[in-house]
């Protein structure tokens, strides 16, 4: 008998590299802009003093000038260290069923990491070949849904006509919607938390809001959902949010503006590399986030990867069933992009 018996052993998610040298980094949808100019002014001019005094729970301007934007009261709002805090506590909150939990086969891979981590029982529903999410499949008895809208790392939005579908027809599961990339051009749920109280929209500033160093994610739903998790949030850690971040998280809602321009810009982008990826030989799904998700006809995956790498550009390759001959490739600005292209151009020629 050893103490490492009584270990909970995990096979933890693996995160992209976080290179130390300087490359061209499209590796883990960050936003290629920096934040809104009123972040760094409102961080520039902190009071450090108040460092001395522990932050508000829930952390109270954050989430009072979060429920102000979207029109919601501020008991329909969770703030969380990144939306991978949120999604956690979400998941130990919502999903203590017998039953089985569903999300998409292709998706998010931490959700089978946290429903290993919790004991969850779990099915990973196969989307078709297409990676469309097929609704029918999430119409039968389960524990919880998680779904994100659009996917990742497929870039696929679901029409939120169908997806309400689930969300209605599942009165008793809770059925969380992902929004990690909905700023980038697609249809968010929200508006639908007041008609259904099993809905959870989560959402992140650290894609659209270039964030994800300040690590803010926030989840909206019915007012019980909201207090729920916080029941749970407060049992393990009251001030996960520090008040540099809350002060942050706040500025960078009141400038719409840089918001717009940003989302455009990397929507613009996108749509220039789909077109580009195109002309050098690969095909992938329409993809509505900061990222495509692309196969080329006669390369492998693996094999753009690692010479990609080599030139000081980091892309995303899962050595998994069903997407092993697939990248990830963020968007990043129109000249990285731009070298990306470069790259690829020379290297498919140079296999002939
Ligand atoms: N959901 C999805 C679908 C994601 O791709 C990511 C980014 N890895 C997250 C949630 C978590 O993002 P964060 O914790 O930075 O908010």
């Amino acid at each position: 008998m050893s103490w490492e018996d009584n270990v909970k052993r995990v096979v933890p998610y693996v995160p992209g590299e976080q290179p130390k040298s300087k490359v061209i980094k499209l590796n883990t949808n960050e936003n290629p802009y920096p934040p809104s100019p009123k972040v760094r002014e409102v961080l520039s001019n902190y009071d450090i003093d108040e460092l001395r005094l522990y932050p508000d729970v829930n952390a109270g301007e954050l989430g009072m000038a979060l429920a102000k934007y979207y029109g919601l009261n501020s008991n329909q709002v969770f703030v969380g260290v990144g939306s991978d805090d949120v999604l956690a506590i979400a998941f130990m909150t919502f999903f203590n069923s017998d039953k089985e939990i569903l999300f998409p086969d292709i998706t998010y891979s931490f959700y089978d990491v946290w429903a290993d981590l919790y004991k969850i029982p779990y099915r990973m529903v196969e989307l078709n070949d297409d990676f469309r999410i097929n609704i029918e499949d999430y119409l039968v008895p389960n524990g919880g849904i998680v779904i994100p809208n659009p996917n990742a790392p497929t870039g696929v939005e679901k029409d939120v006509r169908e997806l309400e579908k689930i969300v209605a027809k599942n009165p008793d599961s809770v059925v969380i919607i992902d929004e990690a990339y909905v700023d980038f051009g697609a249809t968010s749920m929200l508006p639908l938390i007041n008609k259904y109280d099993n809905l959870l929209i989560v959402q992140t500033y650290s894609k659209s809001r270039s964030m994800a160093g300040a690590r803010i994610g926030m989840a909206f739903g019915n007012e019980k959902l909201i207090k729920y998790m916080n029941d749970v949030k407060f049992s393990i850690n009251s001030y996960t949010m520090n008040r540099l971040t809350v002060a942050a998280g706040t500025a960078a809602l009141e400038d719409e503006e840089y918001f717009k321009e940003t989302c455009d810009k990397v929507i613009a982008t996108r749509e220039r590399t789909k077109v580009r990826l195109r002309e050098l030989g690969f095909d992938m799904p329409d993809s509505k986030s900061n990222f495509v998700f692309a196969t080329h006809e006669s390369i492998p995956a693996s094999d753009i990867f690692n010479a990609a790498k080599s030139a000081g550009i980091y892309l995303r390759w899962w050595n998994k069933d069903r997407i092993s001959n697939r990248l990830r490739i963020s968007i990043g600005t129109d000249e990285e992009m731009d070298a990306l292209f470069a790259f690829l151009k020379e290297y498919i020629e140079a296999r002939g």
